[in-house]
């Protein structure tokens, strides 16, 4: 076993509040929740980043995140709204390095979320080349 969280998690080494599960997936709640009822979807084998995970796992974690995105709705937690978020290096937030989503229940003003910057671009151009340079690499990936 090795010392990854997630994978301990999954193995059941680590207790943890699971709501769902199947051959690939394994859907449990977070231990430090940004609300109630804040859920993380992982795979069952260890992937990390996004990018390596293969697209029949990733269409499973975001099928099972759909489902729970609408059973939080239909639940009595009734939040106003849900939130899906997945974090790929320090910088974007990381700190389990083993692919999860997060499927967060939100309230109308709960006060939660996040900012997003003004200026990210200095011109239009500079948004156009960022556009350019993005589709290249896809036509290389
Ligand atoms: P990240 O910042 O990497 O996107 O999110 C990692 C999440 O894992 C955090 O929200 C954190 O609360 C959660 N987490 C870390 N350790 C554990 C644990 O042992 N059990 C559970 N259920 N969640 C954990
Ligand atoms: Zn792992």
């Amino acid at each position: 076993m090795n010392d990854c969280i997630v994978c301990r998690i999954a193995a059941g080494c680590i207790p943890s509040r699971k709501v769902y599960e199947d051959d690939l997936v394994l859907a449990f709640l977070d231990i430090s929740p940004v609300s109630p009822g804040h859920v993380l979807v992982v795979p069952k084998e260890h992937f990390n980043p996004l990018w390596n995970v293969p697209d029949e796992v990733l269409a499973r974690l975001l099928s099972v995140a759909k489902r729970i995105a609408k059973a939080q709705m239909d639940s009595a937690l009734a939040p106003d709204g849900v939130n899906l978020f997945q974090t790929n290096g320090t910088a974007a937030g990381q700190t389990v390095f083993h692919v999860h989503f997060h499927v967060i229940p939100r309230k109308n003003g709960d006060g939660a979320g996040w900012t997003f910057p003004e200026g990210a671009y200095a011109s239009p151009e500079e948004a156009d080349a960022t556009a350019a340079a993005i589709a290249a690499a896809l036509e290389k990936a």
